[in-house]
């Protein structure tokens, strides 16, 4: 399903990629864990089309098509969803407003209608009953005045509601607390088909008591250098990074 060859990738001629290898299959869940500036979110932005980064080797195929020359909406209504890429706050927009935008967005793009209201009305019901949410929060002004559960909570939403074949969820390093930890493990496990595929980015081991991946992979200094089935995250809480290090020299 998504296919990272060989990724280099720099930012003011620093590389911070140093040829990424990556095969994610449809059904599968992978977690890319690493110490603090590793890389991680780099690679998160950079698979959602961030242009701040200059990919100077590498390819990244999404079904057989390489995506990384387009435009992050374009790879967007191609079903790769990033967390936390929009996390502005819009003022009179609510949750629900935004979310059906974003769809019949897509939906033009493809060359479809819009979702008729009817059948929106019910898929955002549907949604918002699977993962639990009030329904106070889906009129509520997008991410303004959000606490960090709520943001992850809308996010969530968000995935469930567009059904990406591919989520990218970077747990970013600012603490999460275990609520809004519990909501993205809760949504992602709910969302989870053998259709699409989830990457959880995180240097929390505890995240992954949760969302149980198939696969953990470690990047350091830009590069993964070490994958494994889900033992392998245990025993780097256990162990931390050093040993990785020590191995791989
Ligand atoms: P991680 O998510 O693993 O903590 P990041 O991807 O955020 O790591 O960062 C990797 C490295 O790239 C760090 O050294 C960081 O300072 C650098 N970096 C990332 N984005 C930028 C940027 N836009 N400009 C300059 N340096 C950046
Ligand atoms: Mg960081
Ligand atoms: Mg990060």
């Amino acid at each position: 399903m998504l296919s990272i060859k060989n990724l280099h990738a720099s930012v003011e001629d620093k590389e911070i990629l140093k040829g990424i290898d990556l095969e994610v299959k449809a059904g599968e869940v992978h977690a890319i864990m690493g110490p603090n500036g590793a890389g991680k979110s780099t690679l998160s932005s950079i698979i959602a089309g961030n242009e701040n980064y200059e990919v100077t080797e590498g390819e990244i195929i999404l079904d057989g098509e390489d995506i990384s020359e387009l435009a992050p909406e374009e790879r967007a209504h191609k079903g790769i969803f990033l967390s936390f890429q929009y996390p502005v706050e819009i003022p009179g927009v609510s949750v629900t407003n935004f979310i059906k935008t974003a769809i019949n967005e897509g939906r033009k793009a493809k060359g479809m209608e819009e979702m008729p209201a009817n059948e929106m009305l019910k898929k955002i019901r549907e949604k918002s009953e699977l993962l639990e949410m009030d329904k106070k929060f889906l009129s509520r002004s997008l991410n303004e005045g959000f606490s960090g559960g709520e943001k992850k909570r809308n996010e969530i939403f968000q995935m469930a509601m567009l059904e990406p074949k591919v989520a990218i969820l970077d747990e970013t390093d600012s603490g999460l607390d275990i609520d809004a930890l519990r909501i993205v493990a809760n949504g992602v496990n709910k969302l989870k088909s053998p259709e699409n595929a989830v990457v959880v980015i995180t240097h929390y081991q505890r995240l992954l008591d949760y969302i149980v991946p198939d696969f953990v992979h470690v990047l350091m200094d830009g590069k993964i250098v070490k994958s494994g089935t889900k033992e392998l995250a245990l025993e780097l809480e256990e162990k931390g990074y050093d040993w990785i290090k020590a191995e791989i020299q």
